[in-house]
């Protein structure tokens, strides 16, 4: 039955410890065949009395960040304390010089006429739930801006409407910083350029920098582990060149070509930073990276310095401290090496973290050229150095955009480029390149799977991706199929992998995903046939 209720902003301050929010299923966006069977959806799985008990889950029905209950009424009122500090401080120059002028628009202006609620596919999808509006989110900022920040009064209050300060007000709302995947399609769409993403990112900085709470799984075992050990899967230097070498051995036996990946050459030209975790989760795709290298004659590099050889910067989400810190990290092994560019492998938030952000903190010598490994792969593939043969990738394939990459830095067509060179059979995702939807899993959702996260993220945040890549395939859902969802992102990966195992889509519907150098290395003339195994991992 569903529960769905009038919601208010005041809501958010209620007393009552009880979530303000249901998610239901049959209130969610239908989707089409072969998920419009009532018996493949998946039930939803309750969050456990401990975690109720232990935890302030009092949002909605799922929990992202596990924020202890205060133990007294002091340690509430500290909270609430520090808490309004950080917010005054995101609206200082001297404590927010990263966007302090886009958020002092987006506070100052909104039209109200919620053209951004019809963008936001976690709105939409949720069957618009109104908690998950963006503009929700946004009011209570904005009231708390003209209330603590501007101390307004009480003319003020009347003309931007009133917000009750408490902690359970405080509490929900750093749940609520996480129900959005920071992926600004509501941000593109809106006619005054408010960012409802941007303010959503704007409080995770406040909780994290002000109170120390952020989510485990980005800053603990995230920004921290790569800081203390060299990366944020907890690879050190020694093990990474291990898992390399074995990599370089198994593409070569797969593609009867040798594979050598240099390292710590100094004077190359391109250092290609990969997100690590395609290191240990998907190794043909370093393995493929290599290969084209190799064959197309790069003067290339991998670097074994501290975070030198892992391209995650999960700060960019949630912290500008913690990004700052690594993307200085990842300049510095740049700098030792002395090459001509960074080039980044196929992970999105990393192409934005180091491409377009850290031109705030590279200063000078540590101002290297960065570069997307899309341009270089498409100057390969167009210049003719590698002999393609298509007829080896004659499968239906389509194309996600990692919002980072296409909406937020603009790389668009190059990788288009490439697969309509290499895939007769593709195919559009409608919409797609700066329309495109995120996967659900953007901002850092995708490695976050405390209590029953998981479930909140494929049945909502990554519902509408769903909706798009089944109607993709819908002339070809049978099983004897093989069809191919590139992905040239490693965070969208892995939320592909784990939805299309959850609705059983490899399974039932033979729909596999992937990167774009596999697609290439597939079909590369001189290499044995069959790069692709068509195995599920
Ligand atoms: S689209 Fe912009 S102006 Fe309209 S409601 Fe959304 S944020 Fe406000
Ligand atoms: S940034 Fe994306 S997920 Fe967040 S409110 Fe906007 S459209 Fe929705």
């Amino acid at each position: 039955m569903s529960r769905k209720t009038r919601i208010d902003l005041s809501d958010m301050s209620r007393r009552d410890g009880e979530p303000i929010g249901h998610v239901d299923l049959q209130d969610l966006m239908p989707l089409p065949a072969p998920l419009d069977d009532p018996a493949r959806e998946r039930p939803w799985t309750p969050l456990n009395p401990q975690a109720r008990a232990r935890y302030e889950c009092i949002l909605d029905d799922t929990c992202a960040v596990s924020v202890p209950k205060p133990a007294t009424k002091e340690e509430e009122t500290e909270l609430v304390r520090q808490f309004l500090s950080g917010l005054d401080k995101l609206f200082t120059r001297e404590n927010n010089w990263t966007f302090l002028q886009p958020l002092l628009l987006s506070m100052e202006h909104c039209a109200r006429c919620q053209t951004c609620a019809d963008a936001c596919h976690i709105y939409e999808a949720s069957g618009r739930n109104e908690i998950y509006r963006p503009t929700y989110r946004s009011e209570i900022m904005r009231r708390l801006y003209f209330k603590c920040v501007k101390h307004g009064g009480m003319i003020s209050a009347w003309q931007h409407g009133d917000v009750d300060v408490n902690w359970p007000m405080v509490a929900r709302l750093i749940e609520l910083a996480y129900r959005c995947n920071l992926c600004r399609r509501c941000a593109q769409t809106c006619p005054i350029g408010v960012d409802n993403g941007l303010i959503a990112h704007e409080l995770r900085k406040l909780f994290s920098q002000e109170m120390g709470i952020a989510a485990k799984e980005i800053h603990d075992t995230g920004s921290m582990l790569q800081l203390k050990v060299g990366s944020s899967t907890g690879m050190s230097a020694e093990v990474v060149k291990d898992n390399i070498q074995f990599i370089d051995e198994e593409t070569s036996e797969r593609t009867g070509i040798t594979v050598e990946t240099p390292w710590d050459v100094e004077g190359a030209e391109v250092l290609l930073i990969h997100n690590a975790g395609e290191i240990l989760a998907w190794p043909e795709n370093p393995g493929a990276f290599a290969l084209i290298l190799n064959a197309a004659g790069i003067s290339w590099t991998l670097s074994s310095e501290l975070a030198g050889y892992d391209s995650i910067n999960y700060g960019l989400w949630y912290d500008d401290a913690q990004f700052a810190r690594v993307a200085i990290k990842h300049a510095e092994a740049a700098k030792k090496l002395k090459v001509g560019k960074i080039v980044l492998g196929e992970c999105g938030h990393a192409h934005k973290a180091l491409s377009v952000i850290a031109d705030r903190v590279l200063t000078g010598e540590l101002n290297i050229p960065r570069e997307s490994s899309m341009t270089l792969l498409r100057d390969i593939v167009a210049s003719g150095r590698l002999k393609l043969d298509p007829s080896r990738n004659d499968f239906p394939v389509t194309l996600h955009d990692p919002c980072n990459m296409v909406r937020l830095m603009g790389v668009v067509e190059p990788q288009r480029e490439i697969i309509r060179a290499i895939c007769p059979k593709f195919r559009e995702m409608e919409p797609h390149g700066v329309d495109n939807y995120c996967c659900g899993g953007g901002s850092g959702f995708a490695i976050m799977s405390g209590h029953n996260f998981p479930d909140w993220r494929f049945h909502v945040s990554g519902r509408k991706k769903l909706e798009q890549v089944l109607n993709a395939f819908g002339d070809c859902l049978d099983p004897s199929i093989p069809k191919y969802l590139c992905a040239p992102c490693s965070n969208c990966k892995g939320q592909f992998r784990d939805m299309l195992a959850y609705y059983d889509l490899w399974e039932k519907n033979r729909i596999l995903y992937g990167g774009l150098v596999e697609l290439i290395v597939n079909a590369m003339s001189e290499v044995k046939p069959g790069f692709i195994e068509w195995e599920w991992h």
